[in-house]
């Protein structure tokens, strides 16, 4: 779960707040959001005007469309496209969590006085992939990076977790084992968030592909397959149903 905590909801030095929709400070004006799952956006509500949203395109179309806020309120950021907001210099990079995930990399001027620019790396939720991710350009060009906002569930040495291709592979094939076996049409739920999650990807492994395959809402997300809701019909015989 996100953390509750204000220090960390703010970049050191700001007034630019992160996922911290709770901690509204006087002047506080700019707020970053780096996805759509609940944890990350406690105490945002649909009539928010305390300033603007910077997020993904994914996050911004949710926020306008799920949750109802005004589209003057959203701003929404191509991922690896460096924008000064405040002052400071904002580049959103893929986080490898949910559909629209973001972390937000900050460059901090220095004041002129001899204080240097500083780096803030805020990741929210996030997965780290050390291939894709150090080949980020603005990662890449880092120096250093002097402070860095794990904001993130399961960010512990006990949790390991395999990688998630083997993971949507596992999956998928015993949802297909259990097509299999069944006789006539077959239903499969996901129990899942909101968004996200990789049980959408395992239903769009199997079926995506079929005709007469039933997903709904699936205009919202970046996800691999489009899907948004969590019950998914495949209409064909198992047998049919199977042949991918
Ligand atoms: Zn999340």
């Amino acid at each position: 779960m996100a953390s509750q905590v204000e220090a960390l909801k703010y970049i050191p030095g700001t007034s630019l707040n992160v996922d911290g929709f709770r901690f509204l400070r006087p002047g506080a004006r700019h707020f970053f959001l780096t996805h759509f799952h609940g944890d990350h956006t406690t105490g945002l509500t649909k009539g928010f005007d305390a300033g603007t949203i910077y997020c993904s395109p994914v996050t911004a179309r949710l926020l306008i469309r799920d949750m109802g806020l005004r589209a003057g309120v959203v701003c929404p950021l191509s991922p690896h496209v460096t924008v000064e907001v405040g002052g400071v210099a904002v580049t959103p990079l893929p986080a490898n969590h949910c559909p629209g995930a973001v972390m937000f990399l900050f460059v901090i001027p220095g004041d002129g006085g001899g204080r240097p620019p500083r780096t803030v790396l805020h990741t929210g939720d996030m997965r780290w992939d050390d291939g894709a991710m150090m080949a980020y350009p603005a990662l890449r060009a880092l120096g250093t990076l002097d402070t860095l906002v794990l904001d993130t569930t399961y960010c512990a040495p006990r949790w390991t977790f395999p990688p998630q291709e083997q993971v949507i592979q596992a999956a998928a094939e015993f949802v297909r084992r259990e097509a299999a076996r069944s006789a006539g049409r077959v239903l499969a739920v996901a129990n899942s968030y909101h968004i996200g999650k990789v049980l959408y990807v395992v239903l769009g492994e199997v079926w995506g592909g079929q005709e007469g395959f039933q997903g709904k809402g699936g205009d919202m997300q970046g996800g691999r397959v489009g899907l948004q809701k969590v019950i998914c019909v495949c209409p064909f015989p198992a047998s049919e149903g199977n042949r991918r």
